[in-house]
């Protein structure tokens, strides 16, 4: 599909006047349509609710876009939670999966009445001596073994730190049955950014059947099923998107095969999506300022990888589009780089572009997820501001740049007595 950029060159001139490049962008507009295909493609069901998973994009202006759409938030660790409290979420609007956690996340989950997803069966022991455990309790899933999705998509559980495996399942619904627990969740991540249409489908049949074994086996009630994340995005022009609509009713499908006919049509159907729900509608914008000619063609940005990671950490591909030049030939042969010392800090290699002038500016496409949230201080260089576009096109800064203050504020400089 045409990547197109979801701002202008005139937008970015009239941003960058007030917040200097590199700065990132998210499309208001576009993520609340997609918010709303996702909640009606999954509107059969009862009791749905995508919890959005906060570590893909953790800003307040997002989230608190998602709490006014109805979207719960997925925390991994104490200041995600400290996040979503401060946006008003509380209670069944939070689910916290964590995994290796430490006791003062679990004890602030708890505080917040959040839904405790365990990682592990030790957690039981763990989690019940710190808080108590709930009514409603989660656990996480790992199959194990290789999981095909289809197209080759496929990843491998048993290779997986997380989750519990089978037998662990259904010891730890046994322990906590006997401790009092009355309903349970089940929840598995078995492979991210899936572009098909197959994968929760799949993985829904699989925790269906695991979750109408673990009531006969136990009389246990299960009250959700957590599909998690891994919905994916088409990074690439010649990838096909996911249609959430085909998703929600091929889940729909197994709900009804599965789960109506063992008696469980009250079972809630829960995801966790962070890519599918902000990946395109966020990008980074950067300025080129360096032109170099040396054994290849380099073009050199004012952003780099501690800006957005995926390509240097995975290779990722991220499409380039140069604003102002959206119908230019891509006539050039150019390796896109930041300014680390590190030679993998290329945000594109070899990529066919329109010849780059010093001053243009470069939207790197599908940076919503996983992008700004990846962020890091290598070489002493700062993280972004981050700018909302709104429906009617004005924007606001959503958070400012870091300065180099941020950079020093966690030295004491007390005892140096040349400041
Ligand atoms: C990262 C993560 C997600 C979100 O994954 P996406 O691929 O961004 O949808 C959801 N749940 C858990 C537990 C995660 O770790």
């Amino acid at each position: 599909m045409k990547k197109v950029p979801f701002i202008d060159k005139k937008t970015a001139e009239l941003i960058d006047a007030k917040i200097p490049t590199p700065f990132y962008v998210y499309d208001e507009e576009g993520i609340i349509n997609n918010i709303k295909n996702i909640r009606s493609a999954f509107a059969w069901n009862m009791g749905f609710k995508e919890y959005f998973a906060v570590k893909a994009t953790p800003n307040p202006f997002l989230l608190k876009i998602m709490k006014e759409h109805g979207l719960g938030v997925d925390c991994s660790s104490l200041t995600e939670l400290i996040l979503s409290k401060a946006v008003g979420f509380s209670g069944d609007d939070i689910m916290f999966s964590s995994n290796e956690t430490p006791e003062e996340d679990y004890v602030l989950a708890q505080k917040l009445g959040s839904i405790i997803n365990l990682d592990d069966i030790t957690h039981i022991d763990y989690f019940d001596k710190l808080c108590g455990l709930n009514e409603t309790m989660s656990i996480r899933y790992n199959p194990g073994g290789v999981f095909t999705v289809s197209n080759g998509i496929m990843d491998n559980p048993q290779d997986a730190k997380y989750g519990m495996t089978t037998d662990q399942v259904f010891e730890a619904v046994r322990i906590m049955m006997d401790r009092g627990v009355k309903h349970f969740g089940i929840h598995s991540f078995l492979v991210s950014n899936t572009v098909t249409n197959d994968y929760y489908p799949m993985l829904a049949g699989k925790l269906f059947e695991l979750a109408v074994d673990v009531h006969r086996k136990t009389g246990a009630h299960i009250s959700f099923i957590n599909l998690s994340g891994g919905v994916g995005i088409p990074y690439t022009p010649d990838q096909e998107p996911n249609d959430i609509f085909v998703i929600g009713d091929e889940v729909r499908k197994v709900y009804e095969k599965i789960l109506v006919p063992a008696g469980m049509g009250d079972v809630a159907i829960y995801t966790e999506m962070g890519r599918y729900v902000m990946g395109p509608y966020g990008a980074l914008v950067t300025k080129a300022i360096h032109e170099k000619h040396i054994y290849k063609e380099y073009i050199g940005v004012d952003a780099c990888a501690v800006n957005l990671m995926r390509p240097a950490m995975y290779g990722s591909y991220h499409h380039i589009t140069v604003l102002g030049k959206e119908d230019a030939p891509c006539t050039h042969k150019y390796d896109v780089v930041g300014g680390l010392c590190e030679n993998n800090d290329k945000f594109a290699i070899d990529r066919m572009l329109p010849e780059i002038e010093k001053g243009d500016y470069l939207f790197i496409h599908d940076t919503g997820a996983h992008g700004f949230s990846m962020g890091y201080n290598y070489n002493g260089k700062l993280r972004s501001a981050e700018v909302l576009v709104h429906p009617d096109k004005s924007f606001e800064m959503i958070r400012r740049a870091e300065t180099p203050k941020d950079y020093l504020a966690t030295f004491d400089f007390s005892d140096f007595d040349f400041i």
